[in-house]
């Protein structure tokens, strides 16, 4: 399982500025940008700024003020992109199983168009 924070992964990168991103949101707790691999009309990655391996670390470690930053922000997003009324999705991919690529915890907002079932392949 990954537990230990790699402070070379992308996110972190992005975080120092040191790859860029083209921010739509940022306080003090939060940055969100568009995934460079859009995989619908409307992907945007939020990423708490704490050093965060996963929801599993995120949830059992972020203080209550960074839990509520991040998802006031994923819900200001979605509903600043008008959707709530048409639908979307979050994704937190975690862990191997998961296919989580980078290990910093990020939710996916996807939307703009009818996504789908949630997974491409049933049990
Ligand atoms: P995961 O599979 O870890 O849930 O998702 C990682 C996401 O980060 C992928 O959708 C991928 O396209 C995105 N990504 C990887 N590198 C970069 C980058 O340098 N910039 C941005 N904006 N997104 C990235």
């Amino acid at each position: 399982m990954m537990s230990v924070y790699d402070d070379n992964n992308v996110f972190a990168k992005i975080l120092r500025r040191e790859i860029p991103c083209q921010p739509v949101y940022e306080d003090e707790h939060v940055l969100a940008f568009p995934d460079i691999a859009p995989k619908a009309p409307v992907h945007i990655l939020v990423i708490p700024k704490g050093r965060y391996v996963s929801v599993v670390d995120f949830g059992a470690r972020a203080s209550t003020e960074e839990i509520t930053a991040f998802w006031r922000a994923v819900a200001k997003l979605a509903a600043e992109r008008g959707l709530p009324d048409s639908g979307f999705r979050t994704i937190a991919n975690t862990g191997l199983n998961g296919g989580q690529e980078v290990p910093h915890f990020h939710v996916h907002i996807l939307g703009g168009r009818a996504l789908g079932p949630m997974l491409a392949h049933t049990a």
